[in-house]
Formats: structure tokens, C-alpha cells, sequence
């Protein structure tokens, strides 16, 4: 197998990855090399044909598609090697990854390496969702194909499962098709759609007002034998079921950090998020393997995984300049209802550099004190008015500074 080489390499040519991969070459360093399974680059933004995309980083709204050839031209501009349709499969050591193309194997070896390989929904086998396996069901992703890639018709009325974000983005590509959406499910006391954007603000009170959403309840049984033709909720306080008629049903949400390459090359992960462990610096447990976008975690917007896979191109410039790779880490744990935290491991020079931590908790919870602990010591408490499932929350990070670098973990939790 012939091995070539790069400065940097990095897996996946979505927001984060392209981000990162100019502000190395802004900075500086020769040879970056991204390579990205898909056919063209962009990443999830390829198949997202709604607006939505670049009001933070370019201060323009556009399309997804839009918004992902921006970055592309932008990467291919400043001569980023661009290997599309290039799939990572393994590491033959520590710095050199092997590939599988149209072209053959290969592998590709590197100084530094970046994962970006982004996050994918939970489809309904892995939701353990009774019932046969008749055509209809999707995710937001494989629906998007369908829709916008391939240009297939989906049906005539569906339901969604999940109420958060990403379910507003599958409700624009059913309208698109033209289905009629007959509910959206959340198993949540309220929905968690939030619309960040003042323009279509009308739009989005509308479609709250036409389109029941269902709350407080699961989806507990798909019926139809070759084409879905409902599905069976069950109330979660009651255990009252019903039964919705539809022909589609899309599965939103419920994300997984596309972290197999990261597994496979042993990287310490994180059970709260279950992408690899990473510090305040993007840093993996592995030195010189680093992490960004939203393979730390699922999901966050596009603008937020672009600017992590900038924070991540810093790093890895101090790091090819000989900025040591730290020899301990500090562990984050988090105490339910609090689900994750990023970042979720300390370096003691973190110590020095106070930025700010998210996390997620796992229901609605009002009046919130988080409490940041370090055995008995309280290094800082947060009084957040309203906690929301499906939202990150930001602690300010002033407190990182007065951590015991040889102390054992960070631990968050609600306070009384
Ligand atoms: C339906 C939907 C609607 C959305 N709508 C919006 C919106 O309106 N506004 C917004 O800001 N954000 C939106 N988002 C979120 C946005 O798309 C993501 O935040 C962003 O794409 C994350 O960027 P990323 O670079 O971390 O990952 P991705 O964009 O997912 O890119 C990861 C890349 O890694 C590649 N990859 C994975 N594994 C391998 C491998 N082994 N080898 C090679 N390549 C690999 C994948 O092919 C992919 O191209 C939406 C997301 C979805 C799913």
C-alpha cells in the first residue's frame, strides 16, 4: 500500500473540517489535505436546500448547498487538497490513516490529524420501534436524499418523531414534497423547536399553530406491512395509545457522533456525548489526533462546528510549532439530569486559558443552580432561569483557572 504525506490531515469536508483546513493554511502550514467519503465537499449543509446556513460566519443567510460551496471554494482558493469520495477505514499507526477510494487503497500519513466526521440521526432499528420493516421510514438525513438528491416521492402524510431543531428542517423538505405533516411526537413535556431567526418568525408561529405536536408521548409501533400506513403513540403518563394514520414516518434527532474512526484508533470517549474526550484546546487523548464539529457531540449549527474547527486549527498550529501535548488530563463527570458537557476533560495549561463550557441536560428544569465541583471544593455555581432538553447552555469559564492541576475530577451537578 503506498503511504503519502501531509501536514495536516483531515476526515471530513463539512463546516468544521473546511473551516479548520483555511485557518491552517491562513496560518501558515503547507500542506492540508481533507478528505471526505461523499462525492462533493460540504458536508451535512450539502443536503440541507433550506435557508438557514452563514448568518454567523458570513453574515449572510444562505441555502445549505450554498453555504457548503462557500467553503469549499474558499478551502480549494487557498490550496487545500480537497480527496473526495475518500473514506477513511483504520490506522495503520498513530499518525497514518488508510483509505479506500474509486482509485484503490492507500494510506495517508500526517504530522497532526483532525476527525470532523460529524454525527448521524438514530435510525428506528437502533430506537427498538416495534413493527414490520415496510417502505416509508426515514431519517431527516435519508430524507433530504431522497428529496433533494434523488428527486423521489416520499408519500402523502407523515408523522415526525422528535420536536427539536432538526424537526423543523425535516417539515421544510416534507413540505417541499409535498407530504402533509400530521404531527410532530416528543416524548418531553414541550416541544423544542426555538426559530433564531427574526425573518420567518411569523412563519414558524404559524406552522406551530397548524400542525399538532404531540407531547408527553412515544412512538410504540409502526403498522403496515409493505407501505407504513400508521403508526401506534403511547402516552408516557398514562400508557393511553392511539393510533395516528400516516404513510411516511421521519425520525429526527436522537444524534450519534459518527466516531467509528475515532474508536478504531482508540481514542478515550466520552459516555455523555459518545464522541472522543476532548479538552479545551480540541485536543484528543492521543497526541497530535485532534477533534472538532460535531463528532463531539449531537448537534450543533453549522456557524458553531465551523468556528470549533477554527479554535481546532490554533491548536494544531501551536501544537506543529512544539507546543507540548499535555501529560495529564482532568476528567469532567456529570451528575444526572445533566447529559454532557463539553469540554469534558481538563489539561492543567486549560488552567491558564478560561473559556467557557457547554452541556445539555435531559429534561426541562426551571430555577437551575449548576455547581462545578473539584472533590469537596465548589469552584463556581450558575443560576440558569430555565434548563431545556435539546438547547446548550454555557457556564462561564472564569472558574478553570482555580483548578488543582494535580486534583482529581471536575464533577457538575444541579445544586439544591
Ligand atoms: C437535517 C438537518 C438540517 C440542518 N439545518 C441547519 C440549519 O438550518 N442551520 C445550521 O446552521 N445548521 C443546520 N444543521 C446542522 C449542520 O448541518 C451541522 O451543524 C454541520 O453540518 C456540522 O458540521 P461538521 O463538519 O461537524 O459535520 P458534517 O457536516 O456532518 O460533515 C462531516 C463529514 O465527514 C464525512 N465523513 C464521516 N466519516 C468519514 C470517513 N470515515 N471517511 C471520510 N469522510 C467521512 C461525512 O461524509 C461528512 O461529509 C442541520 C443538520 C441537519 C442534519
Amino acid at each position: 500500500m503506498t503511504t503519502r504525506k501531509t501536514d495536516v490531515l483531515i476526515v471530513g469536508a463539512g463546516p468544521a473540517g473546511l473551516s479548520s483546513a483555511i485557518a491552517l493554511k491562513r496560518r501558515g502550514v503547507a500542506r492540508v489535505t481533507v478528505v471526505d467519503r461523499e462525492p462533493e465537499a460540504g458536508g451535512m449543509p450539502r443536503l440541507c436546500h433550506h435557508t438557514g446556513f452563514g448568518v454567523w460566519d458570513f453574515h449572510r443567510l444562505y441555502t445549505g448547498p450554498t453555504y457548503a460551496r462557500r467553503y469549499t471554494q474558499l478551502a480549494k482558493a487557498l490550496g487545500v487538497e480537497i480527496r473526495t469520495e475518500t473514506t477513511i477505514v483504520g490506522w495503520e499507526n498513530a499518525h497514518t490513516l488508510a483509505y479506500t477510494s474509486p482509485e484503490g487503497t492507500g494510506a495517508l500519513h500526517a504530522d497532526a490529524i483532525l476527525l470532523a466526521t460529524g454525527v448521524r440521526e438514530r435510525p428506528r432499528a437502533a430506537r427498538l420501534v416495534p413493527g414490520y420493516r415496510p417502505r416509508g421510514i426515514f431519517t431527516t438525513g435519508s430524507l433530504q436524499r431522497f428529496v433533494d438528491e434523488h428527486h423521489l416521492p416520499v408519500g402523502q402524510r407523515a408523522v415526525i418523531v422528535g420536536a427539536e431543531g432538526v424537526s423543523l428542517s425535516t417539515f421544510l423538505t416534507l413540505q417541499k414534497a409535498g407530504v402533509h405533516v400530521a404531527a410532530f411526537l416528543t416524548d418531553l413535556p414541550h416541544h423544542q423547536m426555538y426559530f433564531p431567526y427574526a425573518p420567518g418568525k411569523w412563519w414558524f408561529v404559524d406552522l406551530l399553530h397548524r400542525t399538532p405536536i404531540r407531547t408527553n408521548v412515544r412512538i410504540s409501533r409502526i403498522l403496515g406491512l409493505k407501505r407504513v400506513e400508521g403508526v401506534e403513540i403511547t402516552h408516557t403518563g398514562t400508557g393511553q395509545r392511539e393510533i395516528i394514520p400516516c404513510d411516511t414516518v421521519v425520525f429526527t434527532g436522537d444524534w450519534i457522533p459518527e466516531h467509528e474512526v475515532a474508536r478504531k484508533g482508540n481514542l478515550v470517549m466520552d459516555t455523555g456525548t459518545r464522541g472522543p474526550q476532548v479538552d479545551a484546546a480540541f485536543r484528543t487523548s492521543e497526541a497530535g489526533v485532534f477533534a472538532a464539529g460535531n463528532l463531539l457531540r449531537g448537534a450543533e449549527t453549522a456557524a458553531t462546528s465551523a468556528q470549533e474547527g477554527r479554535f481546532a486549527a490554533q491548536s494544531i498550529a501551536a501544537y506543529l510549532q512544539g507546543q507540548p501535548w499535555p501529560e495529564r488530563r482532568i476528567p469532567v463527570v456529570l451528575e444526572p439530569p445533566l447529559l454532557w458537557a463539553l469540554p469534558n476533560s481538563l489539561a492543567p495549561s486549560d488552567a491558564h486559558q478560561p473559556g467557557k463550557m457547554d452541556f445539555r441536560v435531559g429534561q426541562f428544569v426551571e430555577n437551575a443552580t449548576v455547581e462545578v465541583r473539584q472533590g469537596r471544593r465548589v469552584l463556581h455555581t450558575q443560576r440558569f432561569r430555565r434548563l431545556l432538553p435539546n438547547e446548550t447552555m454555557h457556564l462561564s469559564g472564569g472558574w478553570v483557572a482555580k483548578i488543582n492541576a494535580s486534583g482529581g475530577a471536575i464533577t457538575l451537578r444541579l445544586s439544591d
